[in-house]
């Protein structure tokens, strides 16, 4: 078995505290179990070998994308583990720990400006594209317009999920990114039965109807103008799948992030928190006979100095965290 094989099959979880009081059953897909530590393994390895398969990745060659971290984590693994290279381009809101990450794996970063529209000729999309365009043998993954992304999904998180809930689970709750996820196991899971499919979105970002001014939560949600929304949504997103979308504040994101830590041992990102704020918004109106499945797709360890930091809570302007225990640190 290689590491590649450890992809995918990931728990569910059920949550018990910080759903008290509910009726529904909320159980969580452990998406940070994955070996390179997030979702992002099963559409890196999907587009891998799509790739392969159509002659457009050869051996020795240099795999390219533009990534918030967990897609260039994947597919630098990948490449570590098949022998290419990979050059990786992040925003610079990314963590450190996450470029740390890529760099451990053997890949180069390059660093671009963040909180930028896709028009922006700095977008990470754009300066990947630029990249895979000089350099000989390279393949642009593409993840927001790469079939292989969302049927990662179709093929394996959505019959997973089903198959884990013996066809019980009623609602599916996901963030949106590139829309590979929510779209892929969404599709499955409405064609497998009566399931609601619930977007979780950033309260400013355009998937959910904000305005596409900046957030805190990383690698989902979108900033885009809403009057190119249409023309610019990834291809990767597919809007039709999802019935509705929850837009969820930075806040609610981040309390609900270290909620689950402190209340149900799950150290998460906060894109997990954002998608599990949803989930139990959506929970709340439910009876006792739904199962609503969250998925969590990465680990807080990439973001304690970030969101689990109170001295980071306080710089960037957000009030001191209700919650007991110790502290993380003081950031300072
Ligand atoms: N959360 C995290 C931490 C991610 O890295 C991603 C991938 N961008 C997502 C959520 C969203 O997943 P998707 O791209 O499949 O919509």
């Amino acid at each position: 078995m290689s590491v590649l094989d450890a992809i995918g099959d990931t728990p569910l979880i059920r949550l018990t505290r910080i759903t008290a009081g509910l009726a529904a059953e909320v159980h969580l897909k452990a998406e940070f179990l994955n070996p390179g530590g997030s979702v992002k393994d099963r559409a890196a390895l999907a587009m891998v070998q799509a790739a392969e398969a159509a002659g457009e990745l050869r051996p020795g060659g240099v795999i390219v994308e533009g990534t918030s971290g967990n897609t260039g984590i994947g597919l630098a693994m990948i490449a570590a583990q098949r022998g290419y290279r990979a050059v990786v381009v992040v925003p610079d809101k990314s963590s450190v720990e996450k470029t740390n990450t890529l760099r451990a794996y053997g890949a180069e970063v390059v660093i671009t400006t963040g909180g930028v529209t896709r028009e922006d000729p700095r977008h990470v999309s754009q300066v990947a594209a630029r990249l895979a365009e000089q350099t000989p043998g390279a393949w642009l993954a593409g993840q927001y317009d790469n079939p292989a992304n969302p049927g990662a999904h179709q093929a394996t998180t959505g019959p997973e999920i089903w198959r884990q809930t013996a066809g019980r689970v009623t609602h599916f709750v996901a963030g949106v990114g590139t829309g590979g996820t929510i779209s892929g196991a969404g599709a499955y899971l409405r064609s497998a039965g009566p399931v609601t499919v619930i977007g979780a979105d950033p309260e400013s970002s355009v998937y959910g109807g904000g305005d596409g001014s900046p957030y805190y939560v990383e690698s989902i949600g979108h900033y885009v103008h809403p009057d190119t929304v249409e023309d610019v949504w990834p291809l990767s997103y597919h809007p039709a799948v999802a019935h509705r979308i929850e837009r969820i504040s930075d806040r609610e994101s981040i309390e609900a992030t270290r909620r689950l830590a402190r209340e149900e041992g799950i150290l998460a990102g906060a894109s997990t928190g954002t998608a599990v704020a949803a989930a139990l918004r959506v929970a709340r109106e439910l009876g006792p006979e739904h199962l609503v499945v969250v998925l969590a797709p990465d680990s807080g360890r990439a973001y304690l100095s970030k969101y689990f930091d109170d001295g980071w809570l306080r710089r960037a302007g957000f009030p001191a965290p209700t919650l007991p225990g110790p502290l993380v640190g003081d950031g300072e």
